[in-house]
């Protein structure tokens, strides 16, 4: 989508925590093209325009559930290890040229896994985008770029009990390989997956869900009471509910704010009235999250550039937001002090406020 954004260029300086991030939404659309006409995959249209429409939402969706087909589509390359690698490479050395210094990327293994048709295991997918992530950090390090990358596991629940079952136990098998889980929608009543949730969290690995993105409120306080979730993606409709809506700020449970995602899902009808705003002023621990950017045509600097557009926010709530969601990250704290010491910080910030709003 177009949204006319004049701050983009100025907000791609900042240094960023991005903590909700989608690999299957983050294929460039000229590498989807590039990896159709190389593995010799048909297009779905013969025009460029039409391609385009196929892979990248140019209007907002009706809803979540209308926009996930154009989410999901891009993945079709995965057949090939190859691509994998390239893609994770690609992802990661663009969100270091956006000034990214932390990136929680998440994907699921028996989403992609499936989308390769039985060539490549859940176990080959992992090491190709290890081996895209160490490309594409150390291509940045050749451009003087920083950037730290963990991957989180995605249980995507509309694939089924089985694919779920799966997503857990390759995580736990794994777990020194991902920093989280996180459970996707399309989203349902969350109740039915306590025990999936459960044998996560008694593996000891932290837990980030979906909820309250485009349906109930009450979903959110069920990810946290009955899921073990220490962070909400997304979590937009508790503005509708003034209980959970306390009850998520009592317990400093940080919430993945997507903005452009929820206007492209149609979640969200307009950016001046979007609940980062709300959440901000109410004091709640946040996070401003790209989500599926190639998915929307948009980049995490466009989410920024959004907020500070749309909603009035300047590089000092830039940096409060990145300094909570680094502590909400799931990393460790050593890095954590590290990061804050180096980006983040309170002279750092004094600095780019000078440097930007002076
Ligand atoms: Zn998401």
């Amino acid at each position: 989508m177009h949204f006319d954004l004049k701050s983009t260029e100025k907000w791609r300086h900042l240094p960023k925590v991005e903590l909700h991030c989608h690999f299957e939404g983050c294929i460039p659309y000229e590498i989807v093209i590039d990896e159709h006409q190389r593995q010799g995959i048909p297009l779905p249209a013969a025009s460029d325009a039409e391609c385009r429409k196929a892979f990248v939402l140019e209007k907002p969706a009706k809803n979540l559930e209308d926009a996930l087909p154009t989410l999901e589509r891009g993945a079709i390359i995965f057949e090939e290890a190859r691509a994998i690698t390239r893609v994770a490479s690609e992802v990661v050395f663009r969100k270091a040229m956006e000034n990214v210094k932390l990136l929680e990327l998440r994907y699921c293994p028996p989403f992609v896994e499936s989308k390769s048709k039985g060539k490549i295991s859940m176990e080959d997918v992992l090491v190709a985008i290890q081996e895209g992530i160490t490309f594409g950090i150390n291509r940045a390090r050749e451009q003087d770029k920083e950037i730290h990358v963990f991957l989180i596991a995605s249980g995507l629940a509309a694939l089924g009990s089985e694919s779920l079952q799966k997503a857990v136990d390759f995580v736990i098998r794994h777990k020194k390989d991902f920093v989280a889980f996180d459970l996707c929608g399309p989203e349902k009543d969350l109740n039915q997956y306590d025990k999936y949730l459960n044998q996560v969290h008694d593996a000891g690995i932290g837990v980030t869900i979906h909820a309250a993105e485009s349906t109930e409120p009450k979903n959110a306080q069920i990810a946290v009471e009955k899921l073990h979730a220490k962070r909400i993606g997304h979590g937009i409709k508790v503005v509708q509910d003034a209980a959970v809506f306390e009850y998520l700020r009592q317990h400093n449970i940080h919430l993945e704010i997507s903005p452009i995602s929820n206007l492209c899902t149609g979640e969200v009808k307009a950016a001046s009235e979007h609940p980062i705003a709300k959440f901000h002023k109410d004091g709640f621990s946040l996070s401003i999250n790209s989500d599926d950017p190639a998915c929307f045509g948009s980049c995490l600097s466009d989410d920024y550039a959004l907020i500070h557009e749309k909603c009035g926010f300047g590089t000092a709530d830039f940096f409060q937001i990145n300094r909570s969601a680094l502590q909400a990250s799931f990393v460790s704290q050593e890095l954590k002090n590290t990061l804050l010491q180096e980006y983040f910080s309170e002279e750092k910030e004094k600095e780019w406020i000078f440097t930007f709003d002076y």
